[in-house]
């Protein structure tokens, strides 16, 4: 029997599925490496991270169809080479792949930018030639990932990992980064963790924001971390503001 926050949750997702699209950024130089790009935000996301400063993308409605999108694109295909697909979490939505493959056909990069839960969604990405770039979020070990995206789903995270290492694509790791959630140690811990996976690349830190509403009040905060000392021979700590 379905749970009656189940049955709302389904309304919603259908809902999202008509309109998968909450918004549309026209131009970025600072989303995709080397291109400049769009950034398509799919409704709806699976976590609840405490310090997610969309709130309205997760919690809300898209606004936008599959039909506006591919005239978007299409009017912007001589400026642009690379389609960013965020979020939420785009990789929940089954229009995700009728997308890309509409943006492939244009010719567009695609970059991915997931919160790792369905591995499965960027395999079959990959499978059909659709990924050219991934940024998978990184939120924390297995308790602070729970603690900070409200849900169980670390293991997904960890097997969106190993497939990225074993795909041809290039991908980063990013982790969001609020010092009540995550301390100094837990950071170390983190570069640890993927030392011992065998990543070998930048490890993207992104402070958190200030300011701004987000998904759970968090105190404002001013801090800074030094990337140099958490590096590694093999994984370069890099600081990126949002
Ligand atoms: S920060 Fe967390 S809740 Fe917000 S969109 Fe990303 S994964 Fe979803």
């Amino acid at each position: 029997m379905v749970k009656r926050e189940n049955i709302a949750s389904v309304r919603i997702f259908e809902n999202s599925m008509a309109k998968p699209i909450y918004s549309i950024t026209p131009f970025t130089l600072l989303d995709y490496p080397d291109y400049p790009a769009c950034i398509l935000w799919f409704a709806g996301c699976n976590m609840r991270c405490l310090y997610c400063y969309n709130p309205e993308i997760v919690l809300g409605k898209g606004k936008i169809s599959i039909k506006e999108t591919e005239h978007f694109l299409q009017s912007r295909k001589s400026l642009l080479q690379g389609v960013v697909f965020s979020g939420g979490e785009c990789t929940l939505h089954p229009n995700l792949i009728q997308l890309a493959r509409m943006a492939k056909e244009m010719r567009y990069n695609i970059k991915v930018d997931t919160n790792g839960t369905r591995p499965d969604v960027l395999r079959q990405m990959r499978e059909e030639h659709l990924l050219d770039y991934v940024a998978l979020d990184f939120k924390g070990m297995r308790n602070k990932h729970r603690h900070i995206t409200v849900s169980d789903t670390f293991s997904t995270f960890e097997k969106s990992l190993n497939l990225l290492q074993k795909m041809a694509v290039p991908f980063e790791i990013r982790t969001t980064w609020h010092p009540d959630l995550l301390s100094i140690e837990d950071i170390t811990t983190m570069v640890n963790f993927l030392a011992q996976r065998g990543y070998q690349g930048k490890y993207f830190i992104q402070y958190f924001m200030n300011g701004v509403k987000t998904l759970s009040p968090l105190s404002d905060r001013h801090c800074y971390i030094d990337p140099k000392p958490l590096s590694t021979a093999n994984i370069q700590v890099e600081i990126r503001s949002t």
